[in-house]
């Protein structure tokens, strides 16, 4: 029988486990507490378990560990970017940022992306899998471990789309927010989206308390669908109603990101055309300077970025500029990207 992923089950999944190999049902408790609290990646090292149980356990399950291929850290901004190699061999990419209220943590969702967004890093080699919800979480729990620090909040924006990978993603956020586990509010937890409609409805639906970010770059329908292919599937007005339901439903507010790029997305009308989308929508924009991908020549002149903002707060839309961590060592928006030899 293949191992079961430890990491990857909530604590009723691990009691029934648990009572189903005779064992009591307390033990599981013990048990994920060594793994989610105390960070204990062994069964060896469980002492408080008979030796015998701790056999079976470790002929049962599996602790998949991440190791860190490579680790890049800015010499501008105390950001670190983590390459990670996962238990198969395949890598993502793991950003640990600061800020003056802490440290947040960038973690991907999936081995390459789907989406095809024009300029974005992570579509460029395509998508290979799926990550299991332990190797979402484990990249926050090896990332605390390598650097002592204890992340204050997580945004899932790093490489892949977190609603392209629903089940699992929902399943970490489980994990990542358990009380009797890593206990972190799910109010410190941003999701950023491409725009995966019928997710977003779901999504709602669990009033999880997160904020969701959509990830929108224009508010002109058919230049949208240009950048971002997944407009074709789920237009900008779907998209839009589906902000609204989200808000109606959870009482939280969006934010939309917005990557502004010269001569695409960044004119007057652009504004125009932003401000009267969004108006009425509690919600908040965040401009990006579109970062640089090497294989596209997508970009932005800063001074581009603080003028949008300005046209924006001039129509009384709620636009401000995010700060770009990590630029000397390609672990921005967009810079990250499935690497086999990690040389990017
Ligand atoms: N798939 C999700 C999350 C990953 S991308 C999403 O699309 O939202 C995280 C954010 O970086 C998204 O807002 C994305 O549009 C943005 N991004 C991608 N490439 C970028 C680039 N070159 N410059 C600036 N932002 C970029």
């Amino acid at each position: 029988m293949e191992k079961t992923d430890i990491l990857s089950l909530k604590l009723d999944e691990l009691e029934a486990l648990l009572v189903e190999m005779g064992e009591k049902k307390f033990r599981a408790k013990q048990i994920y507490q060594w793994l989610h609290v105390k960070r204990v990646f062994g069964f060896e090292e469980m002492t408080d378990l008979s030796n015998q149980l701790r056999l079976k356990l470790e002929e049962r399950f599996c602790i998949k560990r991440l190791f860190i291929q490579k680790k890049l850290e800015s010499s501008i901004d105390n950001t670190v970017k983590y390459l990670y190699r996962l238990p198969d061999g395949n890598f993502v990419e793991t950003v640990l940022m600061e800020y003056n209220y802490g440290r947040s943590i960038c973690i991907s969702t999936q081995v390459g992306c789907k989406m095809g967004c024009r300029f974005c890093a992570s579509a460029i080699a395509g998508f290979v899998r799926n990550l299991e919800p332990s190797e979402i979480l484990m990249q926050i729990y090896e990332t605390e471990k390598d650097s002592g620090i204890r992340v204050s909040g997580v945004v899932l924006m790093g490489i892949g789309e977190p609603l392209d990978n629903y089940d699992n993603v929902v399943k970490f956020l489980n994990l990542v927010s358990d009380k009797n586990g890593n206990n972190l509010s799910l109010r410190h937890v941003s999701l950023s989206t491409c725009g995966i409609v019928p997710k977003i409805y779901e999504l709602a639906q669990l009033r999880l308390g997160l904020t969701l970010s959509v990830s929108l770059h224009s508010a002109d329908n058919d230049r949208r669908s240009e950048i971002m292919p997944v407009n074709r599937t789920y237009n900008m007005h779907s998209l839009i109603k589906a902000c609204r339901d989200y808000i109606d439903k959870t009482g939280r507010r969006v934010t939309f990101e917005y990557a502004v790029i010269d001569d695409v997305n960044s004119s007057d009308a652009d504004a125009d055309k932003l401000a009267s989308l969004l108006r009425g929508i509690n919600c908040h924009v965040n401009l990006i300077p579109v970062n640089k991908v090497k294989e596209r020549s997508y970009k932005t002149a800063r001074s581009g970025v603080e003028q949008f903002a300005r046209l924006l707060n001039k129509r009384g839309i709620n636009a401000t500029v995010r700060r770009t961590l990590g630029s000397d060592i390609e672990a921005a928006c967009g810079q990250l990207r499935r690497d086999a030899a990690g040389n990017n």
